[in-house]
């Protein structure tokens, strides 16, 4: 399963959600990145500077990186993929590897209003002491600004203003609308809703995947 759609749309916690309730892995590259980089691989050693930087990793170590994840024997069920693929060449490297003929995956494409997207984003905040993190909207602190957990002021990610999220998703759109179209002309890409509840989001890609099954 792969999960295409916007930063702040849900894809992360869904494909959580849903990798869980079948019973399969959840291959986060993000998730892998870091624990390569903590246990010092050689795959962990290269990527570390670009990290470092904050530049991208590059597009064939990603594809190196899931494809020896795949070849685990706790893939041989299905796998759900969570960030990747991202870019069309991410995509290229998926088809070219054992298992990764496009119709033999569900893609869903997750949609969400662009103000939607927005106040979800530019809501976030965090506490650097401990690291909770709250969201205006959907789960705001007990005090206005301050930790629940350990009472230091909350901040938010540089990632997370307004200006920047505006930036991130104009990246999305130039990045990530081709690679639908790539799936769009090779298999069945299923849209997804993301603007309601997180349950009937779950209910609908499970479905999704049985009537695939
Ligand atoms: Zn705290």
């Amino acid at each position: 399963m792969i999960f295409l759609g916007p930063p702040g749309a849900g894809k992360g916690t869904q494909a959580a959600r849903l990798a869980s309730h079948l019973g399969v892995p959840k291959i986060g590259t993000g998730d892998m990145l870091r624990t390569a980089i903590a246990k010092d691989t050689p795959l962990g050693r290269k990527a570390h500077p670009m990290m470092e930087q904050g530049n991208l990793v590059p597009d064939d170590l990603l594809v190196e990186l899931v494809r020896e994840r795949t070849s685990e024997g706790d893939c041989s069920g299905g796998f759900v993929l969570d960030g990747f693929p991202r870019t069309v060449p991410q995509a290229q490297g998926l088809e070219a590897m054992p298992g990764g003929d496009p119709r033999g995956f569900v893609v869903f494409d997750f949609e969400v209003p662009r103000s939607v997207l927005m106040a979800r984003l530019s809501g976030r905040r965090w506490c650097p002491s401990c690291q909770a993190t709250f969201h205006l909207l959907n789960d705001p602190p007990k005090r206005t600004g301050v930790c629940d957990a350990c009472g230091t002021g909350l901040l938010q990610r540089e990632d997370d203003h307004e200006t920047v999220v505006a930036r991130r998703l104009a990246e999305y759109d130039a990045r990530t609308f081709p690679l639908i179209e790539y799936y769009r002309s090779r298999t069945r890409v299923v849209v997804v809703d993301g603007d309601r509840p997180m349950d009937t989001v779950l209910h609908d890609l499970v479905t999704a995947v049985g009537v695939r099954a």
